[in-house]
C-alpha cells in the first residue's frame, strides 16, 4: 500500500497530517527518510515514525444486506448511504466490494483492502455473483443460450461475459456473473426485451447472504481467504 496509507494504518493520523511527518523527513522505511508519500511499501518493511515503529491495524471485510433505497457511496444524497447502517469506527477508510444500484437489494461487501476488492471485482477474479431476477415478463425461449454466448450491449466494446441463467419460474431466475458492468443485469434482460422488476444479490463467491434486511457482520477468516 502506499506509504502515507501505511502511516495511517498504523496511527490516528489523518492523510493530510500523515502526509506532513513524511515531508518532514519524519517516517523511515528501513532505515532510509522517505520524502515520497505515494511510494508502495508492504508490511514487511520496518517503517517508523519519530523513531517508533509503525504497525499496521488489521484490514476489516464486512458483509451487509443492503435494502432497498439505499445508496452504495461514501455520502448520503437522495438516499442514505449502505455505510449509515455501519456502527464501526474510521468509515471514511472503507469502500465498497462491488456496488449495487440504489432500488438493488442484498448481498454487499464492504473493506478497507483494496486488493482483496480487486479479486472480487476484476473479471479476471472469476469470482461468482449471483442474482435473483424477477422480470416483467415470461423468459422468451433462447435467453440462457444468449446469456452464456455473451450479449452486446450499448457502448460496449466486448460482449458480456458468459453467464449462466437458472430458471425458478418463467418470471423468476437467479443470474451468475462473473463481471459488474453499469446496471449489468438489467440491461441485459432489457437486451433481450424483457425488463428487471427486482434484483437482488444472494451470493459473492464462497460467501452467501446470512443476514435480516439493513444487518451487517465481519466475514470469517474463511470467507475472508475464499476469494485469494
Ligand atoms: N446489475 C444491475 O443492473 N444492477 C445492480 O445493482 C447489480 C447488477
Amino acid at each position: 500500500m502506499r506509504l502515507d496509507r501505511f502511516v495511517c494504518k498504523s496511527t490516528e493520523l489523518t492523510k493530510i497530517q500523515a502526509i506532513a511527518y513524511i515531508h518532514q523527513a519524519k517516517v523511515f522505511v528501513n532505515g532510509i527518510a522517505v520524502l515520497d508519500e505515494a511510494i508502495q511499501v508492504h508490511e514487511s518493511n520496518h517503517i517508523q515514525l519519530d523513531g517508533e515503529k509503525l504497525f499496521p491495524r488489521a484490514f476489516r471485510y464486512i458483509l451487509i444486506n443492503k435494502p432497498a433505497n439505499t445508496l452504495c457511496s461514501n455520502v448520503d444524497s437522495v438516499y442514505p448511504s449502505v455505510f449509515s447502517l455501519l456502527d464501526v469506527e474510521r468509515l471514511s477508510e472503507l469502500h465498497i466490494a462491488g456496488r449495487l444500484d440504489a432500488d438493488t437489494t442484498g448481498l454487499v461487501l464492504i473493506t478497507d483492502d483494496g486488493r482483496w476488492t480487486f479479486a472480487i471485482t476484476s473479471p479476471s477474479g472469476k469470482c461468482h455473483k449471483v442474482y435473483r431476477v424477477m422480470l416483467a415478463k415470461p423468459l422468451v425461449k433462447d435467453t440462457a443460450e444468449r446469456f452464456l454466448h455473451g450479449i452486446a450491449l450499448q457502448g460496449e466494446h466486448a460482449l458480456t461475459l458468459p453467464a449462466k441463467l437458472q430458471v425458478i419460474t418463467p418470471q423468476e431466475v437467479l443470474l451468475t456473473l462473473t463481471e459488474g458492468k453499469f446496471h449489468q443485469v438489467k440491461r441485459m434482460f432489457a437486451a433481450v426485451g424483457n425488463k428487471v422488476v427486482s434484483l437482488h444479490r444472494e451470493s459473492i463467491g464462497a460467501v452467501k447472504l446470512d443476514v435480516a434486511v439493513g444487518e451487517w457482520r465481519y466475514l470469517t477468516d474463511v470467507e475472508m481467504g475464499s476469494f485469494n
